[in-house]
Formats: C-alpha cells, structure tokens, sequence
C-alpha cells in the first residue's frame, strides 16, 4: 500500500494528502512552476484545489513571502493559472 504524503496548503494551514493538492515550485531557473515533474525540483508550497484555499493563498502573498520570491511577473502569472484551475 501506498503511503499517505502529507503536506500543509497555505490557505487553510491544514495538513492535508499530497494527492489532493497543488504544487508550486520555485524552479533553479528562478521561474515558478505549478504542478511541476518529479524532476523539476525548488522550494514548493501547496495549496487545495478549491476556490477559498487559492483566494486566502493570493490575498496572503504566499507566493512572494513562503517561496521567498519576488519576480511579480511570475506571481501574476501563477496566481492567474490557480485561479482558472478550479
Ligand atoms: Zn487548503
């Protein structure tokens, strides 16, 4: 059986299955990925795939404060990608 990854999502600060959550990596490129491959690897946060999870995420700045990231080209570009992803 396969072993239950947790991860806590930025929005509601829940640990929650790895399987149920959005990553976003902070690549060596200094781009940002979401939902990158296994060998895409960087700094990630997580959030859950729903609307309020996302909003609490973008109106925290986790993108810019948890991936210690300042590239706003790239956070807007993320923040879009997550918003139409649910
Ligand atoms: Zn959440």
């Amino acid at each position: 059986m396969e072993k239950e990854i947790k991860r806590k999502c930025q929005g509601c600060f829940n640990l929650i299955n790895r399987n149920e959550l959005i990553k976003i990596t902070k690549l060596k490129d200094g781009t940002l990925k979401v939902n990158p491959s296994k060998y895409e690897l960087g700094r990630s946060i997580y959030v859950c795939k729903n609307e309020e999870c996302i909003k609490q995420l973008i109106k925290k700045k986790k993108l810019k404060t948890a991936l210690k990231y300042s590239n706003m080209d790239e956070i807007l570009k993320v923040e879009e990608i997550l918003k139409s992803s649910v």
